[in-house]
């Protein structure tokens, strides 16, 4: 049985040190040597404020460094954004200011070392630093996720894949939800992150894990040795069962997952928005081509929010988007519905959403939905 602690938490620095420094104990951070090589892995997927919910809070990240430090431990902070410069993310994050004066350092992944995951998927790419790890700290936060539902501790060491190869792995896995599942399970298998901390201080709801998500205070911390279970705890936290998260059943298939046993109570969250997902592919094979182009949910354009800074058009690993003058013009046939290019624009001007045909039809088989 592997324990998931849950706290109120706020990000105020008096309360959150000691709740944190609290937590690290109770997973065995008394453990720590200084001799460890630790890396402390956030989320930083893109630039993002504090207020916008889409990155791990500076001062949790901060609190963590604080606690390797007075353990001994020199950490690396480090992760792989999808997009930007990593400049830009630190200052717009307020990650830097939040480390500065400790000495730690947070910088992008760079080297990454080839690690047989298994069949299906085989050898991938993953960060150096997080292989070579003696101890991985992962720090995410507590998210909606337009093609997982939700985005919590498995997810987040997807970010040791490294730059340019997210998106390659993306197309790889396809259309196919469950094949990406499966992907981020046997990453989260290999990895084997000794510390998870959910960031559930404000999390997000509709349709993230983007800026089109909506920040939703949820008050707390989530803490776990096993990231399978601190997303199955996650899960019950906004009324979702364990079992409907892709991930989650993608790991079942593998083997029964241990029961959480829960130490602190579950808050009290009522009407928590996840992202409507539809099928990836209805029918029969034969029939997929129609479904791609007529009836499956597409991401979409507000023009008026678009500032062309052409994010999109680069992470978008089907090269199913273009600029035409002053719009942007998506190749429905080609899109692989990864949903990369909602994640990274700045601007919130993407979501995805059904065509016509597509909402009549789901009306049609899912009338209850
Ligand atoms: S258009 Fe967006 S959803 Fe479609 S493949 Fe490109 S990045 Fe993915
Ligand atoms: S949709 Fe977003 S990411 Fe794409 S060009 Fe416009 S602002 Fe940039």
């Amino acid at each position: 049985m592997s324990q998931v602690f849950i706290r109120p938490a706020t990000y105020e620095p008096d309360a959150l040190r000691p709740l944190v420094f609290a937590l690290m104990d109770a997973m065995g951070g008394a453990e720590l040597s200084r001799s460890c090589r630790v890396l402390i892995k956030p989320n930083l997927l893109s630039a993002a404020r504090p207020d916008h919910a889409v990155l791990t809070h500076p001062a949790v990240v901060r609190c963590v460094v604080e606690y390797c430090l007075d353990k001994g431990v020199r950490p690396s902070v480090a992760d792989s954004p999808a997009i930007g410069s990593f400049a830009t993310i630190l200052r717009v994050s307020g990650l830097g200011a939040a480390l500065a004066g400790t000495g730690v350092e947070c910088r992008p992944f760079r080297d990454s070392v080839k690690v047989d995951v298994g069949e299906p998927f085989g050898e991938i790419d993953l960060a150096a630093e997080a292989i070579r790890a003696d101890v991985i700290v992962n720090l995410p936060k507590f998210k909606t996720h337009s093609q997982m539902l939700l985005t919590l501790a498995v997810k987040n060491l997807f970010g040791c894949v490294v730059g340019f190869r997210k998106p390659e792995w993306h197309l790889r896995a396809g259309a196919d939800r469950q094949a990406f599942a499966w992907l981020l399970v046997r990453i989260g298998r290999t990895l084997r992150p000794s510390f998870n901390l959910l960031d559930g201080v404000l999390a997000m709801e509709g349709q993230g894990p983007g800026r089109s998500g909506v920040p939703r205070k949820l008050g707390i911390l989530m803490a776990g040795k096993d990231p399978f279970a601190v997303d199955s705890v996650a899960c019950r936290v906004v009324g979702l069962d364990p079992g409907d998260l892709p991930l989650l059943k993608a790991a079942a298939a593998e083997g029964p997952l241990p029961e959480p046993a829960i130490d602190g109570a579950l808050p009290d969250v009522r009407s928590f928005r996840l992202p409507r997902l539809t099928p990836l592919l209805y029918g029969p094979q034969f029939l997929h081509g129609f479904t791609r182009r007529h009836l499956l949910q597409r991401p979409v354009c507000d023009a008026k929010l678009c500032r062309l800074c052409g994010e999109c058009v680069t992470i978008c690993p089907a090269r199913a988007i273009s600029q035409e003058g002053e719009a942007l013009r998506f190749d429905y046939d080609r899109c692989i519905r990864c949903y990369c290019c909602i994640e990274v624009c700045p601007a919130a001007a993407l979501r995805s959403a059904d065509t016509l045909p597509g909402r009549v039809f789901r009306r049609l088989i899912f009338p209850a939905r």
